[in-house]
This record gives C-alpha cells, structure tokens and sequence, in this order.
C-alpha cells in the first residue's frame, strides 16, 4: 500500500515529559516529521492522556516529578488501552541498569538524554514499523491457548471451545498478562466495567467456568491468594 504519508499524519505520539525545552523539541521535531504530538509534563497527566487518546506511541521521561517513568509504564501496561501501546523511554542517567531495567520492563526502545532529534525520530519510526509489522491484533495466542479477538472465537490447542464473551474477555486479559498477577479489582473493571453492583463472587463463578471449560488446562489458571487471578503458561 501506497500510504506512507497520510498514514504518517495521523500517527499520534504523546510525549511525557516534565522539562518544557526537551518536551518542545521534540514535539516539533516529530511534527516536522509528519506525526501529530501531545504533551504531559507529570506522569499522572501522562496517564490521563495516554487512555484518553490512546496515542500510536509514547515518548516516556523516566524522571519525571509525582510518579516516575517506571512506575507509569507499569499502569500502561496494565490497562488495556495501552497495554500494546509502543513505548520509548528517555532518561538523563546514563546507567546501563537504568537501560536494562527499562527494556526488561518490556520498553520498545530506550534513548539517553543528549539525544539527536535526528536519532529520536529515526528510532520512533522503526519502533513504529516494527509494531505496524506485528502480527494483527485481531489474533492472539498464549501456549496452547488461542484468540480470535474479531469473531470472539476460542481455541485450546485447533480444538474450538465455546466461551461466552464475558469468559472469553477474562480469559484474553489473564492471557495477555500471563506470568503477572492480576487482582480482583483489575478484572472486575475490566471485564465488567466500573458497575458497582458487580460482586467479586461473579468474578470466581466465571473463573470456575472458565477452568472447566479448559479441561486438562484448567491448571493454567491459578487463584492468588489475597490478590486475584494468575495464568500461568505450562512448562
Ligand atoms: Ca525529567
């Protein structure tokens, strides 16, 4: 496809960043390039934004007053507006543990402050294509289990089996988060939304449904005692 530019326009980066001069340049810069950009100067702003406009891609200062940059990127990943979102860090210390810390945390590219504008683009695009060229996001498999997020079909190994969409949503979430606990409260928002009459005991019902429906694999699932739910891929 022949859309390299108009695609361009529309990709939409926010930068969170809290020093006004680096936040500018490299919002202009960006722009120069084609992209659309928006700026937080704190990381709870730079929350707020990030799920209210679920931007492309996130530029992300790790030191930034309030809450740091780990700590930001931690509750993008957890939510499931940004979860997938691609995210570059930036920071001042030029510590390899900083470095390491951040692409172990999962960070898709991480620069060191004095950067090149040049350099910062160069990297924002190939991060860019990169995600552009993972597999589409309407399928997803963890282990043996496998999602088709357009037509809300579940497999366990080819076999199809049938899940509500409710169970197939709970299920996905865990999947997607495998290896991380996620706690009840975190489930309950997100598969039911911020409904207050939802008790955390429709979270075990479903989850026992879910488990049966698993048959041999019903051991993926593991309850974490006091916090919620954990799947777990099998060794
Ligand atoms: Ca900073």
């Amino acid at each position: 496809m022949d859309q390299d530019i108009p695609e361009r326009i529309m990709k939409k980066i926010l930068i969170v960043e809290d020093e006004p001069d680096i936040a500018e340049l490299v919002s202009f810069n960006l722009q120069r390039a084609g992209f659309s950009t928006l700026t937080a100067h704190d990381g709870i702003a730079g929350l707020e934004r990030a799920w209210s406009e679920e931007p492309d891609l996130i530029i992300l200062d790790l030191m930034l007053p309030g809450k740091d940059g780990f700590a930001v990127f931690k509750e993008l990943r957890k939510d499931s507006r940004t979860s997938k979102t691609p995210v570059i860090m930036l920071t001042a210390r030029a510590q390899t543990e900083d470095r390491i810390k951040g692409l172990k945390a999962g960070a898709d590219d991480y620069l060191t402050k004095p950067f090149s504008p040049k350099e910062l683009l160069l990297r924002t695009q190939s991060v860019l294509r990169r995600s552009a060229d993972a597999p589409g996001p309407s399928r997803y498999a963890c282990g043996p289990l496998a999602f088709d997020k357009n037509s809300l079909k579940f497999f366990l190994g080819k076999k199809h089996v049938d899940l509500t969409s409710t169970e197939f949503k709970l299920l996905l979430y865990l999947s997607e988060r495998s290896g991380t606990a996620q706690s009840r409260e975190d489930l309950l928002r997100h598969v039911w939304g911020y409904s207050e009459d939802v008790h955390s005991r429709t979270l075990d019902t479903h989850m026992k449904r879910v488990r049966k429906k698993l048959g041999d694999h019903a051991g993926m699932v593991e309850t974490v005692r006091g916090v919620g739910y954990c799947l777990r891929l099998p060794s």
